[in-house]
């Protein structure tokens, strides 16, 4: 590493991108990175220099970076974190997050999903007929969609990485779920009642948005959510990490050409039709929207009257999920 020159500006480089062939200093490094953001950004029309952009951070390097990097480009970005209640672990990303806002002293939306729903996901985990990873999932996109909305933000932005995505087409792809696999986007369009939702660092990868973070001087939580052990999200990156180990590029090879080549044929033209939550007014395709139906089914209580039966049935598909959250088209 010591010998090798950045490729843009041949000084000691610091940084080597294997996939790429290419190496960087510290400088062009992060040249590299932001080119990367802008190139994403254009492509997808993701968010316009006049939107306001709600940036949801969980206090890793991901959330945060991207934070960093739209600030830096001159957005309107604005950060929401959401509390989810797993001991020292949330306590953590919480404070790590509130020390960002505050050294860039911009604004940040806290919600804390056991003072304000009445319940936390290890709770959730253990009571409700979802795993702990789905429940915290769909309490995530319930909550970030209803922020951005309640507050008036154009656009959602997640820290969503290269090896994230990857790993989740394959999770999609080995179970042949082509619904999943068409709304697998770096955007998805506001329709009603859902806010737009970009993720700006699909082209990155992990390594490089944790070196980025590095460079930047960001202090971020290292630790994986103690909760995610033996996640099958987690298996998948190993198994894209071995392939990517001998040959450098497949995981970009994999995700970057879906978009390019196959993603089109996967375009559905459901139209699913929404209506609001009976209980919280947000869209859903049943009565109540999933995040009620798991809320209600952790806490023990009914939601409505007899008719309810068909909506218990619902409940226990997580098939129903994105197409409520998502809304019916890429
Ligand atoms: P994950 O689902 O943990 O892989 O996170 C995916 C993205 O969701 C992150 O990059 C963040 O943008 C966002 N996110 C995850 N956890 C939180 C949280 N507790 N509060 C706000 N945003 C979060
Ligand atoms: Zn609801």
């Amino acid at each position: 590493m010591n010998r090798m020159k950045c490729r843009r500006c041949k000084a000691p480089a610091v940084v080597e991108v294997r996939r790429h062939n290419a190496a960087f200093c510290r400088d062009c490094f992060e040249h590299y990175v932001r080119a990367q953001v802008v190139r994403a950004i254009a492509h997808y029309d993701m968010v316009g220099p006049d939107d306001r952009i709600l940036v949801a951070v969980s206090g890793g390097k991901d959330s945060l970076a991207l934070w960093d990097l739209l600030l830096d480009l001159g957005y309107r970005a604005d950060g929401l974190y959401l509390g989810l209640g797993i001991g020292e672990y949330s306590s953590r990303s919480g404070d790590v997050v509130r020390a960002f806002a505050g050294e860039r002293d911009t604004r940040l939306i806290e919600v804390d999903l056991a003072g304000e729903y009445g319940f936390d996901v290890p709770t959730a985990g253990k009571k409700g007929s979802r795993s702990t990873c789905a429940v915290c999932g769909l309490s995530k996109r319930y909550v970030f969609n209803k922020a951005a909305r309640d507050h008036g933000y154009d656009v959602i932005a997640t820290g969503h990485n290269l090896d994230d995505e990857a790993a989740t087409l394959l999770g999609n792809t080995l179970r042949w779920q082509t619904e999943y696999i068409a709304r697998q986007f770096p955007v998805l369009p506001a329709e009603e009642g859902f806010a737009r939702k970009v993720k700006p660092l699909y082209r990155l990868s992990e390594l490089e948005t944790a070196a980025y973070a590095f460079l930047r001087g960001i202090d971020y939580v290292v630790e994986e959510c103690p909760l995610v052990a033996g996640n099958t999200q987690l298996r998948y990156k190993d198994a894209m990490n071995q392939l990517e180990s001998t040959s450098p590029g497949t995981k970009a090879q994999f995700f970057l050409s879906y978009l390019d080549r196959a993603a089109p044929l996967f375009a559905t033209q459901d139209d699913a039709h929404l209506t609001a939550c009976e209980r919280c007014g947000q869209p859903t395709t049943a009565r109540f929207c999933a995040f009620c139906r798991a809320r209600a089914q952790i806490l023990g209580e009914r939601l409505g009257g007899p008719s309810n039966e068909p909506v218990v049935i619902a409940d226990l598909s997580e098939e129903v999920m994105p197409v409520e959250l998502y809304g019916a088209n890429p």
